[in-house]
This record gives structure tokens, C-alpha cells and sequence, in this order.
């Protein structure tokens, strides 16, 4: 359907008051747009940089028709929307990226089936309800292998990975959920594509991103990643591939895998599709012409998308835990840029900020 592009004044309802949610009411104020954060933590770090916050749980339906009547256009940080969250919304106001998008990315089965559908290479996978699934679901994966579960899983938990059948119906006994079998990738980097689509279907991919996890956690995000340019250009054409199949509207964080061939012949397999800004995706706030964050604002409120292009070489360092206590040595450095995200308490593996350096093309 084609909508007029939202003017500025208008408001934009975000799910989720995280430092993603954070990032995008920071972008979306600098456009001139209101913004209204619903999330139950009445501590969001989103709050104190949105015009209005409503403390209150996903599934509130009083709540959730009270944020649309008060909204233009909604949006999200995460993808554990529940469905009927999305329904409820996107009955009343225009819902971006859509219930659709969600429903398949909330679910690692139907997100690996939809992209099979589509053409994208993924590691081999088994859906395994129950330990009388195992049996078939290895003959797929092979061994050693990794089982997720299906939904809610993020940062390695709801995950394990086992090398035996019997390591297999165990962790299947502790995850206790429907879960996937995945064959164990032997990659050689993980990258990853921050695609932003917008309303007419145009799209754009910032520069591949080479990502490094500590812990399972994202620690650096660095471009160019060093693959080669041919690998580059396809993680880019995997990423419009993927928005373009989804219909989707907004940014798509999509993470993959390169795998090298004895030759050093790379290829591609996508791991997993993030319905939203993506951590990997920060160091375009420094680093990229327009951000992340700004291009998803424009894309949900109809707006001609901004030039995905980079200034330069860049790093993205996340800040976890208590690495965020070393501000001042940060800042001290000229050529970062730090970003903190508010939050008073430093906990063990949470992510309290991240820094950027940009290195400008001579
Ligand atoms: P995920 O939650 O799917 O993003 O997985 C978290 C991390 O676990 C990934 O970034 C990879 O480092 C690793 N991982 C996940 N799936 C696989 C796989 N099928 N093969 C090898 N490593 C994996």
C-alpha cells in the first residue's frame, strides 16, 4: 500500500526500551519525530531520551491500544514481539517491519525453511520436538552438532553443542523446549549484512561487517571485514535477497558465516535474521553517512532512505560489564566516539555502551 511519507511532528511507537530502542528514539528526535516507548522494565535505558514511555507488560491490550491511538506508526527493538502483540498493533496502526517478519524470524525452524525457500544457503537442520526426533535429525546435521532452541534464544544461551546422541537428549532435557539441530559449521569468520528497505522497496546495504564474539557476545564489529570482494558482494546480494523475499520494511541485521574451501574458495551460509537494528550495525552512527538508526526511522515513516555509504575504515567495540567504568581512559582518546546506553547497573555480560573509531579514507 502506498502511504504518504509521516512528517516530522508526527510520533513513532517503539516496543522494547533497550539501547536499541534507545539508539532509534535518539535518531528519530533529531528528525524532528516524537517518540513512545512501551516496555515493562521501568528502568529503560529508551525512557529518558523518548517525549513518552508507558510502563507495561507486551501483552497489556489496554496498554497496547492506548500506545496505538497515541502513535503513527509502531515499531520494535526485538524480535520476541508475541504474535498477538503484533496483531493487536498492526490492526490499529501500520506495523513495521510487519507481523509476517516477526512470525518467521521468532522461530529458528521457520526461519531456516523461509530462507531455504528463498535460496539461501544454511547449515543443514533438523527440527527436534522430542529425544525421538534425535535419531533422524543427526542423520541431517551430522556430528558434533549445536541445539537451539527454537525461539527466545540470544548471546549463545538456549544453545548447547554436543558431540554424542546421548549429549544430545541431554541438553534437549535442559533446554526443555521445541528446539533445532543444527550441523556444526566449520566457518572461518562470521560477518554480517545491515540491510535497510524501505516503503517503495528500495534497498541498501552498509559496508559487510566482520564480527567477533568473547563469551558469545558480540565484542568487535569491524569494516571492511577481510573476506574477499567477491565474497563482500554476495553477502551484500544475500542481504537484499533476504528483504526482498520478506516484503520488509526497516533495517534487517542478517548474520552469516564464511565458510573456506581447502582452495581458500569462500561461500556463504546465513546463520540467523535479526527483525531490526543489529548490534553489528553501530559503528554506522560514526561511521556511515547516514545510521542505522536514522535510516530505520526514515524507512518506517515512509521517507526516502540515506546514503548507506562509509567514511572510512571503523571499529565498533562493545562495552560489557564493567568494561564501561574505563570511560574517561575512553575519552581521552580523541578519535573515539563513545556511546553509553544509561544503565546503572553493570552487570556481568550486559552491554552498557559501546565505542567507535573511524579511520578516514585518505
Ligand atoms: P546464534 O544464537 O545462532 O547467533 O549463535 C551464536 C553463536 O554460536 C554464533 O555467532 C556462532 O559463533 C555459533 N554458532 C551458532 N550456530 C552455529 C553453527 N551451526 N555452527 C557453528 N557455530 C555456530
Amino acid at each position: 500500500m502506498k502511504r504518504d511519507p509521516l512528517p516530522p511532528g508526527s510520533t513513532i511507537g517503539i516496543l522494547g526500551g533497550g539501547q536499541l530502542g534507545r539508539m532509534v528514539a535518539l535518531a528519530a528526535a533529531r528528525l524532528g519525530f516524537h517518540c513512545h516507548v512501551l516496555c515493562p522494565d521501568p528502568a529503560s535505558p529508551a525512557f529518558e531520551v523518548a517525549a513518552a514511555h508507558t510502563v507495561a507488560a507486551y501483552e497489556d491490550a489496554d496498554a497496547l491500544a492506548a500506545l496505538a491511538a497515541a502513535v503513527d506508526v509502531v515499531t520494535y527493538e526485538f524480535e520476541n514481539v508475541p504474535a498477538e502483540t503484533a496483531h493487536l498493533l498492526s490492526a490499529a496502526r501500520p506495523l513495521f517491519p510487519d507481523a509476517r517478519a516477526l512470525a518467521i524470524t521468532q522461530d529458528r525452524v521457520a526461519e531456516k525453511a523461509f530462507l531455504v525457500e528463498a535460496g539461501v544457503a544454511v547449515a543443514p537442520f533438523a527440527a527436534v520436538d522430542t529425544a525421538a526426533d534425535l535419531g533422524a535429525a543427526i542423520a541431517v546435521t551430522g556430528l558434533p552438532a549445536i541445539l537451539k532452541t527454537r525461539r527466545f534464544g540470544y548471546d549463545g544461551k538456549g544453545q548447547a553443542k554436543v558431540a554424542t546422541r546421548d549429549a544430545a537428549v541431554a541438553a534437549l532435557d535442559r533446554l526443555a523446549a521445541p528446539c533445532i539441530l543444527e550441523g556444526l559449521v566449520p566457518f572461518a569468520l562470521e560477518v554480517s549484512a545491515i540491510v535497510v528497505r524501505g516503503q517503495d522497496g528500495g534497498t541498501a546495504v552498509y559496508e559487510i561487517g566482520e564480527n567477533r564474539h568473547e563469551n558469545h557476545i558480540l565484542a568487535t564489529t569491524t569494516i571492511p571485514a577481510a573476506v574477499d570482494p567477491a565474497t563482500l558482494a554476495a553477502a551484500r546480494a544475500l542481504g537484499c535477497r533476504i528483504a526482498h523475499a520478506l516484503g520488509y520494511v526497516g533495517v534487517l541485521g542478517v548474520e552469516m558465516f564464511v565458510v573456506r574451501g581447502p582452495d581458500g574458495a569462500e561461500s556463504l551460509l546465513v546463520n540467523e535474521l535479526a527483525p531490526r537494528v543489529h548490534n553489528s550495525g553501530h559503528w554506522t552512527e560514526d561511521g556511515a553517512i547516514t545510521s542505522q538508526f536514522e535510516n530505520h526511522v526514515r524507512a518506517i515513516a515512509g521517507w526516502p532512505l540515506g546514503s548507506v555509504e562509509s567514511l572510512g575504515r571503523a571499529e565498533m567495540r562493545n562495552l560489557i560489564g564493567d568494561e564501561a567504568a574505563d570511560w574517561h581512559a575512553i575519552v581521552s582518546d580523541p578519535a573515539a566516539r563513545l556511546h553509553l546506553y544509561g544503565k546503572a547497573e553493570a552487570r556481568p555480560g550486559r552491554k552498557m555502551g559501546h565505542v567507535n573509531r573511524v579511520w578516514p579514507r585518505p
